[in-house]
This record gives C-alpha cells, structure tokens and sequence, in this order.
C-alpha cells in the first residue's frame, strides 16, 4: 500500500530540490501517494496567501509531510510558513542528525551527533514586550512590587520553560536514541543561572533519565558543550536542549559536517511530523539546477524512518553517502574548487544516488 505524503515543493530552489528528493524516494521501492500542497513566496504573489488552508488540512489527514524550504520576505507582513506549520501542528520537536560523511570537507570528520530542540517554548515563545510600550510599564511595575527593578528604557522578552514542555522534548530525544540504538543522551542548559527555567528543564531531564536505565544520562553547561563539540565532537550522541541553545547548536552542527547543505530534519508534533532541510530556499540559484539535494534527501532517509521502513532509508542513505564519498557526479559546493566544470546539476546528484541504489 502506497503512503500517502503531503509534498510542499516551497518556493526559490523548493521545487527542484524536492523533485531530486521524490526521485530518489520513489526509487528506494516504497510506494507513495503524494499529495502535492502549495505554500510560500509564490503562492502569496499568486493567491494573497503563504499557508492555504487546504495545505494545513492535508497535512493533518496524511499526518506526514515532505516540504521545500520557503522564503519569508524581510519586513513584508508576510508570516514565516514555517512558525505556522509549528504552531498549528505542535510540531515541539525539531530533530537535527549531524553526521560527517566522507568525502566532505570538514574539520570534524568524526561528527555523527543528534540535535533534539524544544520548538514551541524558551525565548522563542514570543512574548516580548517592547520598549515604551503599556505592557512594558505594566510589567515592570509588577516586577518592582516583586523587588525586580528593569531599567526604564529596556526592551523585555520573556522566557518560558514549562514541566510540560520539557518532559516531552526530553522523552522524544529518549526515544531517539533508543529506537536509534544510540547510547547516550546528554542535556544542555544554563541552569547555574537561569534556575527556574533552565534548572527546571535540567530537573526534569533528570527525572525522565531514571526511566530510560539502558541510556547513559549527562548534562552540559550549554557554553562548555559548544567548547567540547569542536574539542571532542566523538564524545557527544543525542543532545537534547531547549528552544534558542538548540537553534543555536544546530547551526554549529551544520558547520561541523561540512555546512547547510547536509543537515537535514524533522519536526515532529502530537499530529504530524514534517520533514525539510535546515537550510533556506537559497533563492538566487532558484531554477538553475544547481544546488546540493542532500539536505532534503536526508530529510527524506528520515522520513521513511519515521514510516519503518528501516531497510529502504539505510540503503538510501549508503547511495547518499556513497555518491559523496566517490565526489565526481556531485554538486558545485562538493568540489574541492566552486568552479569545477565537472560539477553536476541538482537533478544528475539524484541520477547518481539512483544508480547507486540499484546496484
Ligand atoms: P539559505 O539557506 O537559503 O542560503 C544561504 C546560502 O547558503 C545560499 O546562498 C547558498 O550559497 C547556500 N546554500 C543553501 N542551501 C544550499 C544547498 N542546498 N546547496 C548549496 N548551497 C546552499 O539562507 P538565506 O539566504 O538566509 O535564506 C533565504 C530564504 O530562505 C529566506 O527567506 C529565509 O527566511 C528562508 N528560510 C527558509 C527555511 C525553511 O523553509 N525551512 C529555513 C531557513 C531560511
């Protein structure tokens, strides 16, 4: 039976790199019913509107969904689809393997962790106060009766970090490393400071620890672990961390693995789980058939996972993997030299994995 999968082609490099991606899915052997949904750039210039309903609505009917990344116009009024697709599915989870492959250039060869973010809570939450503003005074006056004096001129953005919040974010990365058979799951805060919001987040991860005896447990002060990623990258496995340490951390696991171009993601929520690469819709090469699929590609390795369908992502990853390694038919950014003539396009990197997959 075939799985029926919401398909978000995005817009800039969205579409090419998504139909590299369908490709190589389609050729593991799996069935797919894809039903193809429209959100971002284009979508609002063609009907007033990035996130259409009817996109929202698929996606919750197939609870599955593979999406191009999409651009978000700075200082248009136009909402980032992205923070939509979190907010409306409770996407909570944001799940980020970075592994160095061989054949890309990297610093650290031996990078094979997971970045297990908290997506709905943290600084991230949105409640700020600005600078001036009624709820700013109003705020402050509160916090003065509590003994909290905030300059008069400060701007105030709030952070929260719920038992809740913590409890499944810590699970889900748990759960990873089991279903994973990875063996260690470190936590990362700041709780020497901030107490009651990082200290709660460290509580509960020590608590949800004792549940899971088969996984080794540790925490990290959040500044001493990005020192220990590029010191001793090999010590770290799963790492699990609120919302703005894991935004931050997974950008410095891209850079790790050699950048954007191989860091692919999940986002998973209570209703569905939507897979797309880290990186934008890199909108100056849109419609060149040039850029590198792997990100969107690895999104699709672990969207399979997500299906079971353990045997068809472990041998499309080992083409991925396979085809970098060899690094002839691959992409500009894979080229030792970014003017290498034998670089191929988006679309020829997708013939190469299907090749190699058919060996
Ligand atoms: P970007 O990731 O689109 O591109 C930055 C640069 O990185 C590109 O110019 C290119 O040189 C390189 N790059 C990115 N992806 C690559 C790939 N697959 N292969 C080779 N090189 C690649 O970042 P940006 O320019 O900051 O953002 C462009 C737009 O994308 C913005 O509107 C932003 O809001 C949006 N965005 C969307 C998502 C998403 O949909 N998930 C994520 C991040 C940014």
């Amino acid at each position: 039976m075939a799985y029926e999968v919401t398909y978000i082609p995005g817009d800039g490099t969205g579409p090419e790199l998504i139909e590299a991606t369908r490709r190589v899915l389609e050729a593991t052997g799996v069935s797919f019913a894809w039903d193809v949904r429209q959100a971002g750039v284009d979508e609002y210039e063609a009907h007033g509107n990035p996130f259409p309903d009817e996109t929202l609505a698929s996606l919750k009917r197939t609870s599955v969904g593979i999406k191009g990344p999409t651009t978000t116009p700075v200082g248009s009024g136009f909402r980032s689809v992205n923070v939509l697709l979190r907010k409306e599915l409770d996407l909570y989870a944001c799940i980020r393997p970075c592994k160095a492959y061989a054949g890309v250039r990297t610093r650290f060869p031996e990078t094979d962790i997971v970045i297990v973010r908290e997506n709905t809570e943290d600084l991230y939450a949105g409640i700020e106060f600005e600078r001036g503003s009624e709820g700013n005074v109003a705020l402050r006056k509160a916090l003065e009766a509590l003994g909290a004096h905030v300059r008069e001129d400060a701007g105030i953005s709030i952070k929260p970090i719920s038992v809740f919040g913590s409890e499944r974010i810590v699970r889900a990365a748990f759960d990873y490393a089991r279903e994973r058979g990875r063996s260690k799951v470190t936590a990362a805060h700041k709780a020497n400071i901030m107490k009651f919001s990082d200290g709660l987040f460290l509580e509960v991860a020590r608590r949800v620890a004792e549940d899971y005896e088969d996984i080794e447990f540790e925490d990290r002060i959040i500044d001493n672990l990005c020192n220990q990623l590029v010191s001793r990258p090999a010590e770290y496995d799963v790492i699990v961390l609120p919302n703005l340490y894991g935004d931050i951390v997974s950008d410095l696991g891209a850079g790790m693995i050699g950048g954007l171009g191989f860091a692919g993601g999940a986002n998973i929520g209570t209703e569905a789980a939507v897979f797309e690469a880290t990186h934008g819709s890199a909108p100056k090469y849109k419609g060149l058939n040039k850029v590198n699929p792997t990100a969107l590609m690895l999104s699709g390795v672990y969207m399979l996972e997500h299906l079971q369908e353990q045997d068809a992502a472990r041998r499309m990853e080992a083409a991925i993997a396979a085809v970098i390694e060899r690094g002839e038919r691959v992409t500009y950014d894979l080229k030792p030299n970014r003017d290498d003539p034998s670089a191929v396009g988006t679309s020829e990197f997708a013939d190469a994995v299907i090749e190699e997959m058919n060996q």
